[in-house]
């Protein structure tokens, strides 16, 4: 018994970020393949991992490496071959037909990068919290900061797809789910007066919520949805305050707005991101980053983010970050495990082969079309490109599906 969903089928990657564009020694290679700063024990690696390990077994391949390539033969080969080529390959291999890319980290390659290696459109993603620290890098005074931050977050959204908040970074999820007032955001400014004209990561509880509330006020106007991190991530996440579920609030706040929430990642809390989606009209989810991470387990997690998540309501992300192997693997660990749960599922006759086929076209496509509002095609009208190697204008506004 067969669901059609081994074959490659095109993925919209709704969240993932840009790549390295230098060649990396061996070290810088096992560093940036871990969601972690911290080096692993003298004689040990960080490829003796279950992201590592999934590297060697299907990145190799593309590389023109046995599966399992030792990670010094790997490393080589990836700086004979050079980044450009490296980059291109797995980019292309990915299988993907858009990349939504989040511009939030510096140093990475742009969309419109990103586009030319992949050959496909690539599309940007607003960080609210990297606005609003441009613009206290930029220095102004308190009064004047509530303005600032919402004129460059409305120029922003005018050529962003989504608007995206890293909040469980700073203060976790639980945070109050009102926006804050004027008077607030103006004392809470002046608190941070002392690192105004400087490049200071934001921590203040109000501020990030001001950006947060901002963001969502020009998003529901252009109609563009909320992506928010949620579960694990890097070590400066404390991860009990990232479940989504401290969100329940503040998504009952954003139901009446008209706004769509994604939210990314949410392992290990995947089960209560598959519920908030059961329950609230507006909310999505993914498990991407955590396919990456957990490897060869991928087709588990995602059996449980499949528990309960309506079929509408899932998305599929790799949340790719700097090497471009992580494009490639999220996208085949996902074909790869969907495969495996809806063949479970045809096997022991809880589903049909059509009904499979189309819970893989609503995953791997439809749904992000969607929420993003790609249904038309992007050569069509729906956007206009404003020059080569600039932003693109959004001229006419998307459909919307009756709720
Ligand atoms: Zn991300």
């Amino acid at each position: 018994v067969h669901s059609s969903s081994g074959a490659e089928y095109p993925l919209i990657d709704h969240h993932c970020h840009g790549v390295l564009q230098r060649d990396l020694d061996d070290r810088e290679l096992e560093r940036a393949l871990a969601e972690t700063y911290l080096r692993a024990p003298a004689d040990c690696s960080n490829w003796e991992s279950p992201v590592g390990l999934a590297v060697r077994r299907w990145c190799a391949p593309v590389l023109d490496l046995a599966p399992y390539a030792e990670p010094a033969q790997y490393a080589a080969r990836r700086r004979e071959l050079g980044h450009r080529e490296v980059n291109r390959r797995f980019l292309q291999a990915a299988g993907v037909s858009r990349f939504i890319v989040d511009t939030g980290t510096p140093g990475l390659s742009s969309p419109q990068e990103l586009e030319e290696m992949a050959e496909v459109s690539a599309l940007e993603v607003t960080r609210l919290e990297a606005v609003a620290e441009d613009v206290i890098a930029a220095g102004v005074e308190p009064a004047q900061y509530g303005d600032r931050v919402a004129e460059a977050v409305y120029e922003r959204v005018s050529r962003s797809v989504a608007i995206k908040s890293v909040i469980a970074y700073r203060v976790g999820l639980a945070f109050d789910p009102r926006p804050p007032g004027e008077d607030e955001v103006e004392s809470a400014a002046a608190k941070v007066a002392g690192v105004m004209g400087t490049r200071a990561r934001l921590e203040e509880p109000v501020l990030l919520r001001h950006a947060l509330w901002t963001g969502i006020g020009a998003a529901a106007e252009a109609k563009i949805p909320l992506q928010i991190h949620t579960g694990f991530g890097d070590p400066d996440l404390v991860l009990h305050r990232s479940d989504p579920a401290l969100l329940t609030q503040f998504l009952r706040a954003l139901m009446p707005l008209g706004i769509e929430v994604t939210l990314l990642h949410a392992y290990p809390y995947h089960r209560q991101a598959g519920y908030l989606a059961a329950m609230f009209p507006h909310v999505y989810v993914d498990v991407g980053l955590a396919l990456n991470h957990v490897g060869a387990s991928a087709p588990r997690v995602l059996a449980e983010i499949m528990e309960l998540t309506p079929f509408h309501k899932h998305l599929y992300s790799s949340d790719a970050i700097a090497l471009s192997e992580l494009h490639l693997l999220g996208a085949r660990l996902f074909r790869i495990s969907l495969h495996e749960v809806l063949d479970g599922w045809l096997v022991r006759d809880h589903i049909d082969a059509r009904t499979a086929e189309r819970i893989t076209e609503l995953v791997a496509q439809r749904n992000a079309d969607r929420v993003y509002g790609l249904a038309a095609p992007l050569e069509a009208d729906e956007w206009v490109r404003v020059g080569r190697g600039t932003s693109r204008a959004r001229v006419k506004p998307k459909p919307r599906l009756a709720r």
